[in-house]
């Protein structure tokens, strides 16, 4: 018997069955209307009404504040590197960044393009296998904000906690938006796309403290200014109707499951069988520290690496696809997003012993 294949990609990833089953239902002729849900346009009342819904569910899973505003944007959360400075801080004003990893990096590359940028601490010297520490954060209480990355999804690193700062905290949830509880509150801004926990790719989600909206400044688009967007319950213009759909489909799912205490435990308890199994094979090597492994992106290597491409070939024929690490950092990376089930995790870690027994 042919089992049902598993995708361990880093996004966009797996669905849920039942999610994909609804959107199969609703695609030909949604709630009735005799148009596909494709075909809706986004300011009439059924659209308005699925926007304020999936705003609702969303408010209710995080326990957003009522002075915090929810936007969905698009041009995904590269594009919010370059905006966030452009959005958040004065001309000349800088911002402060945790360099945690090959994401941080990036949005501190993007953001040097608009403006001044502080790197408070990195882990580049360690080859991102450690948080930097916290005590040890250089930061500048004249910044604008102070960005972080929650996980770090091509190192395999997760902050297990967001440090108190003088400053705005805003934070990079992409990889790991909704696999657990975060304090909204404790931060001034946090975004996501949507395309590894909540759906499709598309949308990116911007949950923003409502006293750091402002005009926008010169050269930036209104379509990208939180305070337009904010001002016009993110239909300035056309928002990405499809991924949004499928976000409100993620997120009455996740409610359905038992919301993200459940997913959390789910997350720790995956990630924990697949460390195990690494942790028992000198075969596999899995460089991050302990405290600091991601319960989300598991990233190890063969100590062989010449048995890489067979591994991924084996693990294709297996059913168990996409395990390829980021391409700057090589080796394996299994993500293990909410829609992945524990029996994928189990059977991940059954190819692996045997594969190492096989070739060790
Ligand atoms: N930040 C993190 C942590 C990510 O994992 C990713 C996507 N892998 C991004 C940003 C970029 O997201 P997008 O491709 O939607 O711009």
């Amino acid at each position: 018997e042919r089992l049902a294949p598993c995708s361990f990609a880093a996004g966009p990833a797996m669905l849920p069955r039942e999610v994909l089953a609804q959107i199969r239902e609703d695609l030909p002729d949604w709630h009735g209307s005799g148009f596909s849900l494709l075909e809706q346009s986004f300011t009439g009342t059924a659209f308005k009404q699925l926007m304020a819904d999936t705003e609702q569910d969303l408010r209710a899973l995080l326990a957003i504040p009522h002075n915090y505003r929810v936007l969905f944007m698009q041009g995904g959360a590269s594009a919010q590197f370059g905006l966030l400075p452009l959005n958040l801080l004065e001309p000349g004003q800088s911002a402060d960044y945790l360099e945690s990893g090959l994401w941080a990096h990036k949005a501190i590359g993007e953001a040097r393009r608009h403006a001044p940028v502080n790197v408070v601490a990195s882990g580049a010297a360690g080859g991102f296998t450690a948080l930097p520490p916290v005590a040890g954060w250089r930061c500048n209480p004249y910044a604008g904000y102070c960005h972080i990355t929650s996980n770090e999804t091509g190192n395999g690193l997760q902050m297990p906690g967001f440090p108190e700062l003088p400053v705005p905290l805003v934070a990079d949830t992409t990889s790991d938006f909704l696999t657990r509880p975060i304090a909204v509150e404790r931060f001034g801004l946090i975004y996501a796309s949507a395309q590894k926990n909540l759906g499709v790719a598309g949308l990116c989600l911007v949950i923003v403290r409502e006293d750091l909206l402002r005009p926008p400044r010169r050269g930036l688009p209104s379509a990208f200014s939180y305070q337009v967007q904010a001002m016009q319950q993110s239909r300035f213009n056309t928002p990405p109707t499809f991924a949004l759909y499928v976000a409100g489909l993620m997120l009455r799912w996740i409610i359905r499951q038992g919301g993200l205490t459940l997913m959390a435990a789910r997350a720790r308890e995956k990630s924990r069988r697949l460390y195990e199994c690494l942790d028992s094979h000198d075969f596999y090597r899995c460089p991050q520290v302990a405290a600091d492994r991601s319960t989300i992106n598991v990233c190890f290597q063969l100590e062989n690496p010449g048995l890489l491409d067979d591994f991924f070939h084996q693990a294709a024929r297996n059913g168990l696809h996409d395990l390829q690490g980021h391409s700057a950092v090589g080796g394996v990376r299994a993500s293990l997003y909410n829609a992945v089930e524990m029996a994928a995790v189990e059977r991940l870690v059954h190819f692996m012993n045997d594969f190492a027994h096989h070739h060790g």
